[in-house]
């Protein structure tokens, strides 16, 4: 009982022993170790060999062709590559995204418009978290190049309808990317059916390891990047580099065991989610952020009015969660996506995300239901007697 209820899989999740088993096959002598460019002995055929068998895997949760995925170092550097690679190839123009993006987005968005090298339109969410498609179209210009709207926001998990948004763009013929970090095998994301044309993806929120990810570049239409890190042009001159051969192996491994049991394990994750719910919604005065928004399976941010969600985080010592994303909470401000949502400055600072994930029990969430409930009384309580 001493070490604390892990809710932050939205964070981060922990490699499945299935991954590490596979990643550690190629690491030492005895393993896969070789570089995966070295095309002039069998080490090198074998690792390259390892590095195309991740390929299709990822591609195929995609339904991709292998030859669309280009391995990045996490979804950070995926949506770098796709917004700058983007602006640059075109030589500029105007991007639509929303105040709700990762910082992974808003970041290269806001970094090229004060570069004076993109103009940039940030959508306001509807109070649900989602965007309409039709504030897309109104934004739409004729300079537009490029549409950056996440598939499922890290914070409360709200989906968005990136089908009717990228039906918009190829309409008006613009580029559509989409962050797919945290819905990557949990959510369907069929790039033969959906109008994408740029897909970022990471391992880590997926029981793969950090420190890898790939953009999704569609081929048919031919889609154009520019290159943001040069030497020696691997990955078909997009992103060079010598492969993570281990890492690599780790997110295809990780990304096929999730897809491939997708439907039940996103059933089982969300029951959990629900009975936590359960629990929590027997307090006055909660709020669910995003309730009335199709939300991934794992998430629950909810606020606590009048309790400080850093307070909280300390009181409930036997439960591991964030306030607001991982990125930001270090920071004092209140949640940004929270607020473009609408909510209060107050209650935004009384939110915090639980996300649940595969080694989640029943036994979890009812300790850390039990521990959230009387972390908040108790805060409550002694509130009301300095008042
Ligand atoms: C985690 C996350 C990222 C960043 O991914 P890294 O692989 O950690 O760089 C980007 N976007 C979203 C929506 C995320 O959840």
């Amino acid at each position: 009982m001493s070490q604390a209820v892990y809710l932050d899989y939205a964070a981060t999740t922990p490699v499945d022993p299935r991954v590490v088993a596979a990643m550690v096959r190629h690491l030492d002598a005895e393993g896969t170790f070789a570089n995966p460019a070295s095309r002039s002995h069998m080490y090198g055929w074998l690792a390259e060999e390892a590095v195309e068998t991740a390929r299709r895997q990822v591609a195929e949760v995609l339904n991709a062709d292998a030859r669309e995925i280009v391995w990045t170092s996490g979804a950070t550097e995926a949506n770098n590559l796709a917004i700058k690679g983007v602006i640059e190839q075109r030589g500029g123009g105007h991007i639509i995204t929303s105040e709700t993006e990762h910082k992974a987005v808003l970041d290269p968005c806001g970094w090229l418009e004060r570069q004076g090298l993109a103009s940039v339109t940030w959508l306001k969410p509807a109070v649900d978290g989602r965007i309409d498609p039709a504030d897309v179209s109104a934004a739409l210009r004729e300079d537009t190049v490029l549409v950056s709207i996440m598939h499922a926001n890290n914070e409360t998990g709200v989906i968005n309808d990136i089908a009717a948004i990228g039906a918009l763009c190829r309409e008006h013929g613009v580029l559509f990317h989409t962050d797919a970090a945290q819905s990557v095998g949990k959510l369907p994301l069929d790039v033969r059916e959906l109008p994408v044309d740029l897909v970022s993806l990471c391992a880590h929120k997926n029981y793969g390891p950090k420190g890898i990810g790939a953009l999704y570049v569609r081929r048919h239409p031919d889609v154009r990047v520019a290159s943001q890190i040069h030497g020696g042009g691997h990955e078909r001159n997009m992103r060079s580099g010598t492969l993570a051969t281990h890492q690599i192996v780790g997110m295809g491994e990780a990304l096929a065991l999730a897809a491939g049991q997708r439907d039940d394990e996103q059933a089982r994750i969300a029951g959990l989610r629900d009975r936590l719910w359960g629990a929590l919604s027997g307090l006055p005065d909660v709020q669910l952020n995003g309730a009335a928004a199709p939300r991934l399976a794992g998430h629950l941010n909810v606020g606590f009015a009048g309790v400080d969600g850093e307070m909280l985080l300390t009181a409930m010592s036997e439960v591991a969660v964030s306030t607001g994303s991982a990125c930001t909470s270090a920071s004092l401000e209140p949640s940004y996506v929270l607020k473009a949502m609408g909510v209060a400055d107050a209650l935004a600072h009384s939110s915090v995300r639980f996300s649940v994930g595969r080694f989640t029990t029943e036994a979890d969430i009812d300790r850390a239901a039990q521990n959230v409930t009387d972390a908040v009384t108790r805060l409550r309580a002694a509130l009301k007697n300095r008042a």
